[in-house]
C-alpha cells in the first residue's frame, strides 16, 4: 500500500529537537494558556525576520494549528468565506461551532484564496438572509491545489475584509515549503495587519504533526482574550516539553534551517517531475508552487465517472491511495496526490535528506 493520501513529510524528528524534547521532560507543570513565554518569544522572532513584526504578546500556542483554528472560528463568531476547494477540516470545523461555511471558488489558475470578484456578493447574499458573516480563510500556500494566491489577490482580499468588516483567517502553515522560486509570498497581515489572524505550526516544515503544536498571531488584545477564554476551557497549555523544543525551532539555528530548506527543494524537484508525468498522461495539473500535493485533474482522460470512482479504483487495483477531489467540495475528476519525495529516488526520504543536509542522526 502506497499512502499519497495523508499530509505527512515523512521524515524523522531531527535529532536537535527529539534531544531538546528529551531534556524538557522533566517539565510537568501546567504553563500559561497563551504558551510559554519563550516559544511566543522566539515564534514572535520567527515571524518579524519574514517582515511581521510580532508582538510576543499577541502570540497564542496551542496544540496544533488546527484547534487553534477552531477557537478562531468560535472566538471571531458567523459565518466563514472559505476558498473552493480547500481543505475538509474547515468547513467540519464551521459545522462543529454551529455556523456556515460561504464556499467562493478560488481566481481562475490560483488556489487558497476565494476569487475577490465574488466574495462581496457571497456576503451580501448572507447578510441579506440575516447571517453574521464574520472571517475569511486563505491558505498560503493552499491544501489542496499546491498553489500559492497572488499578491493581487491578497491585497484585494485585504481590501475586501477592510469594507466588509471581515477578519481574515491566514493558514500559512505551508509557507515554509514554497518551493517555486518565482511565487511571491505576500501573508495578508502584511496588508491588513489591523484585522488579520495567521495561524501556523511545525507540523508540516519540521514533520512534527505528532507533537501537537501550532502557533497563531492575533491582531488585537481583545481578539486574543476572546481565544484565551475558549483556550483555556479546551486545551490549558500545549504540552510543556514540546514547547521548549518547538522554542528551540521557532529561533531557526541553522541545522534547523538546512533541513526546511532540504525538504523545500526536494518537494518542489518530485511535484515538478510528478506534475509532469501527469500532464504527459494528458491530465489537467496545476503547476505547484508550495506545500505537499498536486492536484491533478483526470476528467479529460474520461475514464471514470467521478473522482471517488478514480480514488477508489487506485486503492483496489494498484494499493495507492488518494483523496478524491469531490472531499474538497470540487467536481469530478480531481484527485489530491500528496507528493512523497522518497519515490523519485527510490530510497527514503530520510536518507535522502541526511545526504542533502549531511546531519548525523
Ligand atoms: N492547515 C492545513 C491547510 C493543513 O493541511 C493541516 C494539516 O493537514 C493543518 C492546518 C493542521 O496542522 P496541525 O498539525 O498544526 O494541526
Amino acid at each position: 500500500m502506497l499512502n499519497l493520501a495523508f499530509g505527512e513529510a515523512g521524515l524523522p524528528v531531527h535529532p536537535a529537537l527529539r534531544e531538546r524534547l528529551a531534556r524538557a521532560a522533566t517539565d510537568n507543570g501546567y504553563g500559561p494558556v497563551a504558551g510559554a513565554p519563550s516559544l511566543r518569544e522566539a515564534a514572535a522572532g520567527y515571524w518579524t525576520r519574514r517582515d511581521l513584526p510580532t508582538d510576543p504578546g499577541l502570540v497564542v500556542c496551542g496544540p496544533g494549528s488546527k484547534p487553534l483554528l477552531y477557537a478562531l472560528l468560535l472566538a471571531i463568531g458567523g459565518d466563514v468565506v472559505l476558498p473552493a476547494p480547500s481543505w475538509v477540516s474547515y468547513a467540519a470545523q464551521a459545522g462543529l461551532a454551529g455556523v456556515r461555511p460561504i464556499m467562493v471558488p478560488a481566481p481562475p489558475g490560483e488556489g487558497g484564496a476565494p476569487d475577490p470578484e465574488r466574495v462581496a456578493e457571497a456576503v451580501s447574499r448572507a447578510r441579506a438572509e440575516g447571517r453574521r458573516v464574520g472571517s475569511l480563510l486563505v491558505t498560503l500556500p493552499d491544501n489542496p491545489t499546491g498553489r500559492l494566491a497572488g499578491q493581487a489577490t491578497v491585497r484585494r482580499l485585504a481590501r475586501l475584509a477592510r469594507d466588509l468588516d471581515l477578519t481574515i483567517v491566514s493558514d500559512e502553515i505551508y509557507r515554509d515549503l514554497v518551493h517555486d522560486e518565482r511565487a511571491a509570498f505576500l501573508s495578508p497581515a502584511a496588508v491588513a495587519p489591523e484585522r488579520t489572524v495567521v495561524t501556523s505550526g511545525l507540523s508540516k516544515s519540521h514533520a512534527l504533526g505528532g507533537w501537537r503544536i501550532g502557533v497563531a498571531r492575533l491582531p488585537s488584545a481583545p481578539l486574543r482574550d476572546r481565544l484565551l477564554a475558549i483556550a483555556s476551557e479546551i486545551w490549558s497549555s500545549p504540552a510543556a516539553p514540546v514547547q521548549h523544543a518547538a522554542a528551540y525551532a521557532y529561533a531557526e539555528p541553522p541545522e534547523l534551517a538546512e533541513r526546511v530548506a532540504a525538504s523545500r527543494r526536494l518537494h518542489g524537484v518530485v511535484a515538478r517531475a510528478v506534475a509532469a508525468r501527469f500532464a504527459a498522461a494528458g491530465a489537467r495539473v496545476p503547476a505547484p508552487q508550495g506545500g505537499f500535493y498536486l492536484y491533478p485533474d483526470l476528467a479529460p482522460l474520461g475514464r471514470f465517472a467521478t473522482s471517488g470512482a478514480l480514488a477508489a479504483a487506485l486503492l483496489d487495483g494498484h494499493g495507492v491511495g488518494v483523496l478524491p477531489g469531490t472531499a474538497f467540495g470540487d467536481p469530478p475528476g480531481a484527485l489530491r496526490v500528496r507528493v512523497a519525495t522518497s519515490l523519485l529516488y527510490g530510497e527514503s526520504e530520510e536518507r535522502r535528506l541526511a545526504a542533502l543536509t549531511a546531519e548525523r542522526p
